[in-house]
């Protein structure tokens, strides 16, 4: 019995570990700090559990040009937000929730003066809703777990998806990539970590 206190206790001295580096806060490159879900929560069927928040949460939260596109449906103007003209290696997350939306890897000079990438991080971060708005028929895309709008996606990409994601850049932050990977192993750890924490609770 207390040989497995003390396992436990170790268990959840390392946990605590793992969550406090995972909880960290990443300065993102305008030094405003964010912190990056790296495994959204989800429900048992595997769907996404909505992040769900009032327009004064989202407002206190979000810088006015942010709250505009991402809660407003709003537009930057082409050539004047962020990223639209980046090269750097990483992952964009949602300016709004942190989940990782798209990777540097897809991401194309589309001459539009919007960041343009042809395919999401992980495919259902990101949703699609039909956009009938301004006499036109398009599809909107928008951040599947706090339903921030991100821009649109047409058909006219490059290879290998054929897709454009049009993205105003203030609904995303940019992670660069050491960093991005820091993050995702302390997730790792912290998952690794409940397993053997649920498997010592079901020992007892
Ligand atoms: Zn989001």
């Amino acid at each position: 019995m207390r040989h497995l206190s003390l396992s436990v206790m170790f268990v959840l001295c390392f946990s605590l570990t793992a969550c406090a580096e995972f909880a960290g806060a990443y300065a993102a490159d305008d030094g405003k700090e964010i912190d990056v879900v790296i495994h959204p929560e989800r429900d048992d069927d595997g769907r996404l559990v909505p992040v769900q928040k009032t327009a004064d949460e989202w407002r206190a939260e979000l810088t006015d040009t942010e709250f505009y596109i991402l809660r407003e449906k709003g537009t930057e103007r082409a050539f004047t937000g962020r990223y639209h003209d980046s090269k750097e290696d990483g992952v964009y997350v949602c300016a709004g929730c942190g989940v990782p939306l798209y990777d540097s890897e897809a991401k194309f000079d589309s001459g539009t003066g919007w960041p343009s990438y042809y395919e999401a991080i992980v495919a259902d971060h990101v949703g699609e809703n039909v956009d009938r708005s301004h006499g036109m028929r398009r599809t909107e895309i928008v951040c599947a777990c706090c339903d921030g709008h991100l821009g649109h996606v047409f058909n006219d990409g490059p290879r290998p998806t054929g897709k454009r994601h049009c993205v105003n850049g203030y609904s995303l932050r940019f992670v660069d990539r050491d960093a991005y990977e820091a993050q995702k192993a302390a997730a790792e750890v912290k998952v690794e970590v409940n397993a053997e924490s649920d498997q010592a609770a079901s020992a007892e």
